[in-house]
């Protein structure tokens, strides 16, 4: 799953406030989030009645709103961003007296997902390029290393999907990605 992807995972938790929005008056029945959340903020003042949680509540939402943008114009989000919105969403949610189990549980997930990720780039690469090792000359096509299979064209297009479908078990993908000295991997 690509940080992205995590990000759209999180900001889906908002599903949960429709019934809220409807009941203080907003239809709540868009698949557009930023109309779900425009809506949250028309309706805010009957949404929290405590001004200071309701000031809370509103900058949750426009956080999530420019959250949302970045996810909907395709600007760059990382893990850590997926974290902050499942977070986010569960303190709305709390403001809102909703169930945060869900949310909390999308959190927990995403920072191992997170933490995985970033334990995997600063991993040193403690193997050698196995291009080199199988003897693999340098010329092109690209051949893999693992099963001679020959890649079309001048360089490595579908490794990724290739190396995850057959070999990903034996070494997972980044790091023989990682691995491959600069010759092979170009
Ligand atoms: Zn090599
Ligand atoms: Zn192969």
């Amino acid at each position: 799953m690509t940080d992205r992807e995590r990000v759209g995972r999180a900001l889906d938790l908002l599903d949960a406030i429709r019934p809220r929005l409807r009941a203080c008056g907003a239809a709540a029945n868009s698949d557009d989030l930023r109309v779900l959340l425009d809506e949250a903020l028309d309706v805010m003042e009957r949404l929290v009645a405590d001004r200071y949680k309701r000031r809370e509540a509103t900058t949750h939402v426009h956080e999530l709103i420019d959250t949302r943008n970045k996810w909907a114009h395709r600007k760059p989000l990382s893990g850590p961003d997926a974290v902050r919105a499942a977070d986010t969403v569960s303190r709305l949610l709390s403001i809102l007296a909703l169930d945060t189990s869900s949310a909390e549980e999308m959190k927990s997930r995403l920072s191992q997902a997170e933490r995985a990720t970033r334990d995997a780039s600063v991993a040193p690469s403690e193997t050698a390029c196995p291009c080199c090792e199988s003897g693999t000359p340098f010329k092109r096509p690209r051949v893999c290393p693992e099963c001679g299979h020959v890649f079309r064209g001048k360089g490595w297009d579908g490794i990724d999907a290739h190396w995850r479908a057959k070999h990903e078990q034996k070494l997972p993908y980044e790091r023989f990605w990682r691995s491959l000295c600069p010759r092979h991997r170009s």
